[in-house]
C-alpha cells in the first residue's frame, strides 16, 4: 500500500498558537484515498531543518505532502527548503508571476517586490495552480516519489487538495484500496475491561482493532483495508458482531452518535420526558450546561441532597432521575437514584477530583446511569 507523510510548516503550530487542522483533514483525505499515513511531523519555519525533514520523509514514504511557509514574506521557507532537499536552484515562472500580478489587479492592489518570492520555484518542481489564493502551490515528481506543497491557508489547502492533488495522486500511484472505519462506543466500561473482553480482536492486522478512551466512555475503532467499500464494510461487519456479542450491554451507540442522544431517543421511544435532579457539593461544578437545549432531556438543580424517602414530591413522576455529588479528600462521590412504579436503582460512582475531566467524567457517568435504566440493562460491571 502506498505510503505517505505530513509535514505542516510555522513556528505558530509549535508555539501554540495555532492549532494544526491540516494535519486532520490530510489524514482523512489519505485515508479515503487508500494510502497509510505513517507519520505526520509539524516544524517551525527553517529552511535547512525542514529540508532535512522532507529527505528523511521521501526516504521512507512514496509520498510526502507539506502545508504552510508559501507565502511571500522571508519567513515563508518552503519553497527554498525543497530546492535544498533536491540540491537543485530557484526558478524564476514568468507565468506564475502573471498570474500573481492578475490577481492583485483585480483586487485593485499592486503586489509587492516580496510577492514575487512566490514566483520562483524550485527547478524540478511543476507549479499547481491556486485558485483561491495568490501562493502557487507546486510539486515535485522524482524517482518514484512525490513531494506536494500546498499552502497552510486550511481553506487554499483544502480545495487544491480536491481539485489538483487528488488526481496528482491517482495519476502517480495506484490507489485501488481504500480505508474505512467505523467506531462502536461504549459507556459505563473502562478501557482496561473493553481492553481485556476484546484483547483478541486486537491482535488483527486487518482489520485493525483499536480502543480510545474518553471521560466515562471507550470507543472501539475497526479500521479495515480493502479493494472495495463492499469488502471493507463485510470485512469490519465480522468484527462489529463479534464485539457487539461481548460489549451488547455496555455499547450506547456507533460512529458519530453521541451518549446524550442516545438517552433522548431511549426516552423518547418510551414516551417519556428524562428529569435530572441534581444535587451538586462542589461549587464550581455545572453540570449540563450545554445539555439544556431538548424537550426530553431536562436537569434540575436541587439546593439540598436528594433522599429517595423524603422528596415524595418528586417521586409523582413517572421515571425519576436524581444525583448527589459530595466532594471529600480529591474524592468526588456520584450517588446516582432511580425511582420508577416498577423499580428502585442506587449506584454509587466515586472519582479522583483532581482529573482534568471530571465535569464531562460525571456527565457521561449520569447519561449512563439514566441509558441502562431506560433501555432495561442491568449494569453488568
Ligand atoms: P500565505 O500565502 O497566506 O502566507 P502560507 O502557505 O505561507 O500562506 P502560512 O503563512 O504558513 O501559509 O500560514 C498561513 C495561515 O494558515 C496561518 O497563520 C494559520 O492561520 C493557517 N495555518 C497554517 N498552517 C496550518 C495548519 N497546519 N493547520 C491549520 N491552520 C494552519
Amino acid at each position: 500500500m502506498t505510503q505517505a507523510e505530513i509535514i505542516t510548516i510555522g513556528t505558530e503550530l509549535l508555539l501554540g498558537e495555532t492549532l494544526d487542522t491540516n494535519t486532520r483533514y490530510l489524514a482523512q483525505q489519505l485515508r479515503h484515498l487508500g494510502v497509510d499515513l505513517f507519520r505526520a511531523t509539524s516544524i517551525g519555519d527553517n529552511p535547512l531543518r525542514i529540508a532535512e525533514m522532507i529527505r528523511e520523509s521521501l526516504s521512507r514514504a512514496e509520498i510526502v505532502i507539506t502545508t504552510g511557509g508559501l507565502g511571500p514574506t522571508i519567513d515563508d521557507p518552503t519553497r527554498n527548503a525543497a530546492a535544498i532537499a533536491f540540491n537543485v536552484e530557484m526558478d524564476f515562472h514568468a507565468d506564475l508571476w502573471k498570474e500573481i500580478y492578475r490577481k492583485f489587479q483585480v483586487r485593485g492592489a499592486i503586489p509587492s517586490d516580496n510577492n514575487q518570492k512566490q514566483a520562483f520555484l524550485p527547478a524540478n518542481a511543476v507549479a499547481i495552480h491556486n485558485p483561491v489564493g495568490t501562493a502557487p502551490a507546486f510539486y515535485i515528481a522524482e524517482q518514484k516519489k512525490l513531494l506536494v506543497c500546498l499552502p497552510g491557508v486550511p481553506a487554499e489547502m483544502k480545495t487544491i487538495f480536491q481539485h489538483e492533488v487528488i488526481p496528482l495522486l491517482r495519476g502517480h500511484f495506484e490507489l485501488h484500496q481504500l480505508i474505512k472505519t467505523h467506531v462502536i462506543r461504549t459507556s459505563g466500561i473502562g478501557e482496561s475491561v473493553v481492553d481485556a473482553q476484546i484483547a483478541d480482536l486486537e491482535t488483527s492486522s486487518n482489520p485493525t482493532v483499536g480502543l480510545s478512551a474518553h471521560p466515562g466512555c471507550v470507543d472501539i475503532r475497526i479500521t479495515a483495508k480493502a479493494n472495495s467499500s463492499q469488502e471493507a464494510d463485510r470485512m469490519i461487519d465480522v468484527v462489529e458482531q463479534k464485539v457487539i456479542s461481548l460489549l451488547q450491554p455496555h455499547i450506547y451507540g456507533f460512529d458519530q452518535d453521541t451518549l446524550l442522544e442516545k438517552v433522548i431517543e431511549l426516552a423518547a421511544n418510551r414516551g417519556v420526558t428524562v428529569t435530572l435532579f441534581v444535587f451538586c457539593a462542589i461549587n464550581e461544578l455545572i453540570l449540563f450546561s450545554n445539555h439544556t437545549n431538548n424537550n426530553v432531556f431536562e436537569v434540575k438543580k436541587l439546593d439540598r441532597p436528594y433522599t429517595p424517602q423524603q422528596d415524595l414530591n418528586l417521586e409523582r413522576r413517572a421515571l425519576l432521575f436524581a444525583v448527589n455529588i459530595y466532594c471529600q479528600d480529591d474524592i468526588a462521590t456520584l450517588d446516582m437514584f432511580f425511582t420508577s412504579p416498577q423499580k428502585h436503582a442506587e449506584k454509587k460512582k466515586l472519582f479522583n477530583n483532581a482529573l482534568p475531566q471530571l465535569q464531562k467524567w460525571m456527565e457521561n457517568t449520569c447519561l449512563d446511569f439514566i441509558r441502562r435504566q431506560l433501555s432495561e440493562v442491568e449494569n453488568g460491571e
